[in-house]
């Protein structure tokens, strides 16, 4: 059986420990991989490499960078379906799904390419008589990512480009569910040019993590993953002294008014909701009907979510593949169990779905509960499957005040052809990310992404211009060249512009 190793310095390597974690083809629910897991000396290495080659690196030109950036995204750009096949492998989404992954990463990668223009600093002339002054920004040194299972490519190229093109050196850990894309994705920067130790990967689990967030040469650390654990990163990195961003889960509301195009509102209702097996973090997974648009709104999406086509992500007419693991299904499962015993309406129950010829794959069909209320553990939680809850109010008022009082801000969406509504309805939620009659509103690469309340911890939203500020810090010069024959008296008051 394949044994996935780590990437330090430029190459594949065992590193020392030899605790190994199973990959699972979630199609066929059989092992295909396993992958090592670091320990504390594995780890220690590659930020030891990674701060040898800051020396180098943060010295390098914004012309060498640069050119390094523009052939990692031609390198990107030409094996993106290599990428999306490795994705679908290991996470089981659809290929054109997994496609559309590497596609939003490669889009971050073009970000970074316009590096010297985002590193431009801001330069005032004559401050004070004979003075100028300037500042610029310079980078942190050894910067680490820690990643989820749900975007194995998409996720990691948030952080990665615009680290190492703001000039930082990087240690990724990805999820342990799904590695094999970031050894990819380091053959490929080594081959666009980046020198060995700038870019490297281990592979592992909180030991890994932990010996991360203790390591004094990092400077700063970007997590994407669930709530709990990215608090609790959030919490250790920053006692440590480090930079953080930790972004963390999400229940995503759509409201749909009555005024809506409700034929509309609910294909795009189901795509989000059951696209990637509803592993997003943007999914919607609640619905929120106002009005009278709740009955109607339930007897298209009863007929849509019936008919998604479920299968192995390799299979082209698959619109939705399996859960990760065998853990995420009896999870996923048991979430839809108590949402029936706590009294919602199970319109679509997907848990006895079969796909013949993959009986054992980690497979639950898209599900709908309807009369879902704020008290049930179906509502409450981050599901994380393919599992829309459907709950019914009067007004938008209502909708809002359901939105802010849930922990999460992520993402949310509303559907509506009153342009008022819309106006409010932006500008009331406590939400990071918000579509108007858009689903998934992830915002582009030169735009930053990132949520608000338990969706987020620290200031710094990720990618974009928030992200270069994030991977460095600032400098401000004031200087002064004296000219002889205007001598200038030194003083002993605080100094101020004359
Ligand atoms: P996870 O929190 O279980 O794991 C994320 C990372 O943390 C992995 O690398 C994992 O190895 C590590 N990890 C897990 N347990 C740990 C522990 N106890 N101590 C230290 N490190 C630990 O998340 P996941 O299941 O891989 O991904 C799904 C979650 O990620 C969902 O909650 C989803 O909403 C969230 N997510 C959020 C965003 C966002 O932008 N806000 C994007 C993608 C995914």
């Amino acid at each position: 059986m394949k044994t996935i190793p780590h990437w330090i310095g430029g190459a594949a390597t065992p590193g020392s420990a030899t605790r190994t974690a199973a990959v699972w083809d979630p199609a066929t629910g059989r092992q295909q991989a396993r992958v090592l897991l670091a320990d504390a000396a594995d780890v220690q290495r590659a930020v030891s490499v990674a701060a040898t080659a800051f020396e180098e690196w943060s010295e390098a030109s914004l012309s060498k960078r640069t050119s390094v950036l523009f052939a990692f995204r031609e390198l990107v750009n030409a094996r993106m379906d290599d990428l999306a096949a490795i994705v679908s492998d290991e996470h089981g989404k659809v290929l054109s799904d997994a496609r559309g992954e590497v596609q939003r990463g490669l889009e971050v990668i073009e970000f970074a390419c316009g590096i010297p223009q985002l590193l431009k600093g801001d330069y005032s002339d004559q401050v004070s008589t004979g003075v100028d002054s300037y500042s610029f920004r310079q980078p942190l040194g050894v910067v680490a990512g820690i990643t989820p299972f749900n975007f194995p490519v998409m996720v990691p190229c948030w952080m990665h480009p615009v680290a190492i093109a703001c000039g930082n050196t990087f240690v990724l850990k990805p999820s342990e569910r799904d590695p094999s894309a970031s050894m990819l994705v380091a053959e490929l920067w080594a081959e666009a040019g980046l020198p060995g130790g700038v870019f490297n990967v281990v592979h592992g689990d909180r030991t890994a993590v932990d010996a991360l967030l203790d390591a004094e040469q990092v400077a700063a650390v970007s997590f994407v993953g669930s709530t709990p654990i990215a608090r609790y990163i959030h919490g250790r990195a920053s006692a440590a002294g480090k930079r953080v961003q930790a972004l963390g889960g999400a229940k995503n509301h759509a409201v749909v008014l009555p005024d809506a195009d409700l034929e509309f509102a609910a294909n795009h209702l189901t795509a989000a909701a059951f696209g990637s097996a509803g592993q997003r973090c943007m999914a919607i997974s609640a619905a929120v009907a106002v009005g009278t648009a709740g009955d109607a709104l339930i007897e298209i999406l009863r007929d849509r979510a019936a008919t998604v086509r479920v299968g192995p992500g390799r299979d082209g007419a698959s619109e939705m593949g399996p859960l990760v693991t065998r853990e995420a299904r009896e999870r996923v499962v048991g979430y839809i169990d108590s949402g029936a015993a706590q009294g919602a309406t199970l319109v679509v129950d997907g848990r006895d779905l079969v796909v013949p010829g993959h009986e054992d794959g980690f497979f639950v069909g898209p599900t709908v509960l309807d009369h879902v209320t704020a008290e049930m553990d179906a509502y409450r939680a981050e599901i994380f499957g393919p599992v829309l809850v459907v709950t019914r109010v009067d007004t938008l008022d209502e909708a809002i005040a359901l939105i802010n009082t849930n922990p999460y801000g992520n993402g949310t969406a509303v559907f509506t052809s009153s342009g008022e509504s819309a106006r409010r309805f932006q500008r009331e939620v406590t939400v990071g990310m918000i579509g108007v009659n858009v689903p998934i509103p992830v915002p582009m690469a030169y735009h930053s992404f990132g949520g608000w309340k338990d969706s987020l911890f620290g200031e710094s939203h990720i990618h974009g211009p928030e992200g270069v500020r994030f991977y460095t810090r600032a400098k401000v010069v004031t200087s002064r060249w004296p000219q002889v024959a205007r001598p200038v008296a030194a003083s002993y008051h605080f100094p101020t512009a004359s």
